[in-house]
């Protein structure tokens, strides 16, 4: 019987959701901040390595099961750069990635811009757990050329939605509010995908 999972990750917003989603369950979700474990090496070079990588790492020092997501923007005319890359592509934060972006697309014309933000969510029962249950989500738009909007976070600014996903508007990710993108996000599909499988894996 599980009764608690490890979050491997301190973010508050994602705790506060997932603790929503297992309280049902009457399962609770503690982050791994809780057993002070130490961050993993992300060395993986998929979203979905990486992914396992963080929640193999929490099982083995909790001794829990755990659940864990990776997540990042893809760029076409990058080949997909910055990728699991995203956080650290500058070196130097958000503002800075942001600034990195727009200087490497600098003579990209805007129907050569397109992107989307990837998201895998790993949930491992034990560190030696051969069958993860893995999900995954997209969110399809493109790079625009100076920053929009004050919501949301890291490349939200610099990323215009497709508009087929918000009835024909162009808005940038920052211009949503977080119910607003959590209805369309790659991340909010993997968790969707998420919370259909899990009660029927852990039977
Ligand atoms: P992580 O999955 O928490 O390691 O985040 C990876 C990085 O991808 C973040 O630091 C952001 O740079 C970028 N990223 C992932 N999802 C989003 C999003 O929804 N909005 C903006 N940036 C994102």
């Amino acid at each position: 019987m599980i009764d608690k999972i490890v979050l491997a990750s301190s973010n508050q917003g994602k705790l506060k959701e997932f603790h929503q989603i297992f309280s049902a369950m009457d399962i609770q979700i503690l982050p791994q901040s809780e057993f002070k474990v130490s961050d993993a090496d992300e060395t993986g070079l998929t979203f979905v390595e990486n992914a396992i990588l963080k929640a193999r790492h929490a099982c083995a020092a909790t001794g829990l099961p755990a659940l864990a997501d990776d997540s990042g923007l893809e760029v076409d005319a990058l080949l997909g750069a910055p990728g699991i890359y995203s956080a650290r592509f500058s070196g130097a934060g958000d503002a800075a990635n942001n600034r990195k972006l727009l200087q490497q697309l600098e003579q990209v014309p805007s129907a050569q811009r397109t992107a989307r933000y990837r998201c895998a969510l790993v949930f491992m029962r034990h560190a030696k757990d051969p069958t993860p249950l893995i999900c995954q989500g997209t969110l399809e738009g493109s790079i625009l050329t100076s920053p929009r909007g004050e919501f949301g976070f890291g490349y939200d600014p610099l990323f215009l939605v497709d508009p087929e996903l918000l009835e024909g508007r162009s808005l940038a990710a920052a211009e949503l509010s977080a119910g607003q993108k959590h209805k369309i996000s790659h991340r909010g599909q993997a968790v969707a995908d998420f919370v259909k499988l899990i009660e029927n894996y852990l039977r």
